[in-house]
């Protein structure tokens, strides 16, 4: 029997979809604990693009739960989309889908928040999906709940409260305060459609575990967007790392086996915020290109950059990473050189980690290592990638001090190299 938890070790986007769909496949619940709609997943299966915000990616395979936990702010129209897409692809069974009673419900005034701040001067790059403000009721203890679906006038009542809190907000950033009816009526239009799914998550992850099935913890966003352990400001509002996998699913910390980092081959990021091993003009472009590094959610472009171990070691601390999926190697190919950021160097001193305030200032100390020309994306065995890619994966492990127990070669679902089992 395992708990697995998976998070992104990076700024988020590396392709923790993929590698969960995966993982799924053998896993009896699939679990999202914190974070909303400003995930984007996107999986390629058989060719075809599916991007999910909210249910987990395990949503496409006919045996796991998918579950919903306490962490997450939910959009109700996005949850009741995706419901129906489900559906739509005979996925949706009875007990298929359960929603914490205990997670948040975004509103349409958190969305004018959110976007009305980021047009103003303190913008810092969200997805304007009202996550932020959202979990900002949620920690005044005003906000929504998803029990809150079923007794409409407490809802109604609840969502004049906190219209009421955010009117000065909105008029000082130029705004106009919504209406407490349409946002309630726009909420409570998606109740019938998400109340048979909803219930208490926390209790049914608990039986599942004491009758030996396996639980997946999906992690949104990445270890530097955390909340507390990532580039702060330039962050989420939840907490992403493995420690937030607990306090957002209601699982304890002793009740996880294992922990599995996503690391690209190289670094991107999303937003504004510090990025060391960024990549500035032709070659990033190049990187972006070849990667196909625009949002799932916003489809913005992505800053890309070099491998940054400091990065990794943080991650696999912060999270006690157990091990690595390493993805879209195939990316690197055809590139001459390949560098890899080994340590920085603030105010003259050498650093392996990244320091906790000060990141912008930090130089990075590279290390060059030869690429590779071969398509690697029909490997399926470490033997069978150019030597060049073996090379860099070896290094990688030896500086980030954890193995690689997956090496992702392509967006299929097929284009993997399975070293080691994350179930065993
Ligand atoms: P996530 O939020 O971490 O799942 O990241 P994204 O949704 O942004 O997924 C990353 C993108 O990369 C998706 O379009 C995937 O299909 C794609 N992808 C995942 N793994 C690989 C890989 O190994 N190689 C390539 N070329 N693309 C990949």
């Amino acid at each position: 029997m395992t708990t697995l938890v998976i998070v992104g070790a990076q700024w988020g986007d590396e392709g923790k979809g993929k590698i969960v769909d995966r993982l799924a496949e053998e896993a009896d619940a699939v679990v999202r604990f914190g974070g909303g709609a400003n995930a984007g997943h996107t999986l390629v299966v058989g060719g075809e693009k599916v991007v999910f915000h909210l249910v987990p990616s395990g949503a496409l395979h006919a045996r796991p739960r998918c579950v919903l936990g306490p962490g997450m702010v939910i959009d109700p129209k996005v949850l009741v989309k995706e419901l129906a897409e489900m559906r739509a692809r005979g996925l949706l069974s009875e007990g298929r889908v359960l929603v914490s009673e205990r997670a948040h419900l975004v509103t349409e005034a958190h969305f004018l928040v959110d976007g009305l701040r980021e047009q103003g001067p303190n913008a810092i790059g969200t997805t304007k999906r009202g996550i932020g403000p959202t979990y900002q009721d949620r920690a005044a203890r005003r906000g929504l709940r998803v029990a809150d679906l079923a007794h409409p006038d407490l809802l109604r009542e609840k969502v004049a409260g906190l219209v009421e809190a955010w009117r000065p907000s909105v008029e000082a950033l130029g705004g106009e305060p919504p209406s407490a009816i349409q946002v309630a009526d726009a909420v409570l239009a998606c109740a019938d459609e998400i109340l048979p799914f909803v219930g208490d998550t926390t209790d049914a992850l608990h039986r599942m575990r004491e009758d030996g099935q396996r639980i997946l913890l999906e992690g949104a966003q990445g270890t530097m967007l955390d909340l507390d352990h990532g580039t702060y400001p330039f962050v989420t509002s939840s907490s992403v790392t493995a420690g937030g996998a607990c306090t957002g699913s209601g699982l304890g910390p002793t009740h996880i086996d294992r922990v599995l980092g996503i690391s690209k081959a190289y670094t991107t990021r999303v937003g504004d915020g510090p990025f060391p091993t960024e990549m500035h003009g032709a070659d990033g472009e190049a990187l972006r290109q070849a990667g196909g590094e625009f949002g799932a959610t916003t489809g913005r472009p992505r800053r890309c950059g070099w491998l940054d171990l400091p990065v990794l070691r943080h991650a696999a601390r912060v999270n006690g990473l157990s091990e690595l999926a390493f993805t879209k190697l195939d990316v690197l190919s055809g590139m001459d050189t390949l560098k890899l950021c080994v340590a920085y160097e603030l105010d003259g001193r050498r650093i392996e980690h990244p320091p906790s305030v000060g990141l912008e200032r930090v130089t990075p100390v590279f290390e060059e290592l030869p690429g590779w020309t071969e398509d690697v994306t029909a490997g399926r065995s470490v033997e069978e990638l150019p030597a060049n890619a073996r090379a860099y994966v070896e290094r990688v492990e030896q500086l980030a001090g954890i193995p690689a127990s997956i090496l992702s070669v392509g967006p299929d679902r097929a284009e993997t190299i399975e070293r080691l089992d994350p179930w065993r």
